[in-house]
């Protein structure tokens, strides 16, 4: 049924990150049809009017990398830079089971949900179709796929190629049709990855029209190890291996110099900024600025729970702007608009879906987060953003929506039962996990 939200202050998301104070939007069959004032809606129809009593509405958030799969483990291996990390966590994500990581993926989609998310870049080792199989059901939509390593470089777990190639595949096949579902193809690192490796899977994502994704920059020992085996630095390696362009994602890209942001700017590759994360494992401040200011696409991620340890894109944009002004000392290294445009224009350009969503404009998807933001001196687009960016949470997020259907609604999934999904995993992870 078509849907009339009236009485809202619409944060648009667009370029100019035009606001709409008391506004209305018409929702046609999953689209944005029309916004305007509220004075000047369209004859209603038969379209289903809801008053948002002056709520925020704004755009769907756009999580650009996560590992749901690891969810379960979350306060395993707080401590350590990502080498040690990595070994501290190594026996329980090596032994992951598809169970695991399909439980590990209903954790975090209910949490991003619940945090405002309504797409995400979702990244595993084994079963590149467990987490668009969860999403879809709970209605979020989701770029998935798996990342292949060289058993050489990172002997510890399965090896995962071709069978990441199979499963994606396979569920193209099988679910291709599934317009909440998207898949990728993605190698792991240049530091587990041999070049014929990294070269195999791209020319495999390009033959299929699908994104390339690669985690890269992560951390300074990761520069030496690539300096030392192949006399470069990583994205000038990924460069000579002729895998960077406009449909390339590559994750974290902490630690980069200005030939390498050029390379970047040339290419068309995007980065995906995951500031808490890098933080939390002692890697370092992206140049987030430097980036944006040549034109690469950033996007904002989460990463993972066990390295972050929530899946809270208001939290990732307030960590954006904070890490980055107490690197810098410079206050206006970047803006809270800044944050908001990684959080959902730049972030859905990030992962090839700027056509279809990341704003709130007319003939894009209706993919949307209402939220209560009171505010003692009334809402202005100035106090909006900036509640947006250095206060909100998922505390005032009211309802999602993706496609212009509810998925959450005052605390409440509505295509799944919360209580009987968190029974089922707490009855897996007793029975088959570790405590
Ligand atoms: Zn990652």
């Amino acid at each position: 049924m078509d849907l009339l939200l009236r009485n809202a202050f619409i944060y648009t998301g667009d370029a100019d990150h035009s606001c709409v104070p008391r506004g209305s939007m018409l929702i046609k069959e999953g689209l944005v049809r029309w916004f305007g004032p509220d004075a000047e809606r369209p004859a209603l129809g038969d379209a289903r009017e809801v008053d948002l009593g002056g709520q925020v509405v704004m755009p769907g958030l756009v999580n650009t990398h996560a590992h749901g799969g690891l969810s379960l483990h979350r306060g395993r291996g707080d401590d350590g830079d990502l080498f040690q990390w990595s070994r501290t966590i190594a026996p329980y994500t090596s032994t992951l089971t598809l169970e695991d990581n399909y439980r590990g993926c209903q954790v975090a989609v209910m949490e991003m949900v619940r945090n405002g998310i309504t797409t995400v870049c979702d990244c595993t080792r084994y079963g590149a179709d467990l987490f668009s199989m969860v999403a879809s059901g709970i209605g979020m939509r989701s770029l998935s796929g798996a990342l292949a390593s060289s058993p050489e470089l990172r002997p510890a777990g399965r090896h995962n190629w071709p069978q990441a190639l199979e499963e994606t595949d396979r569920a193209i096949l099988e679910r291709g049709d599934d317009p909440l579902c998207r898949f990728y193809l993605g190698a792991h690192s240049p530091y587990s990855c041999t070049a014929e490796r990294v070269q195999e899977i791209h020319r495999a994502a390009r033959e299929r029209g699908l994104p390339f994704i690669i985690h890269v920059a992560e951390n300074r020992q990761e520069v030496e190890m690539v300096r030392e085996r192949h006399g470069c630095r990583p994205i000038e390696w990924l460069h000579r291996l002729g895998v960077l362009d406009a449909h390339t994602l590559l994750a974290h890209g902490v630690w980069l110099e200005a030939n390498e942001i050029e390379i970047l700017a040339a290419t068309g590759a995007a980065v995906s900024h995951n500031p808490t994360s890098n933080a939390k494992l002692a890697s370092g401040v992206a140049p987030v600025p430097a980036l944006r200011g040549m034109g690469v696409p950033v996007g904002l991620g989460t990463d993972s729970m066990l390295s972050n340890n929530g899946q809270d894109l208001f939290q990732e944009m307030r960590m954006s702007v904070l890490l980055q002004r107490a690197h810098t000392l410079d206050g206006h290294a970047l803006s809270a608009r800044d944050a908001l445009a990684m959080a959902t224009r730049e972030g859905a350009r990030s992962i090839g879906w700027q056509q279809e969503i990341g704003s709130l404009e007319v003939g894009k998807e209706a993919d949307l987060v209402v939220l209560d933001l009171w505010h003692p001196l009334g809402l202005s687009a100035e106090r909006v953003l900036s509640d947006l960016v250095y206060r909100a949470g998922p505390q005032h997020v009211r309802t999602v929506m993706v496609h212009g259907e509810a998925i959450y609604d005052e605390g409440h999934f509505t295509r799944v039962d919360e209580a009987e999904i968190r029974h089922t995993i707490e009855r897996h992870c007793e029975t088959h996990l570790p405590p």
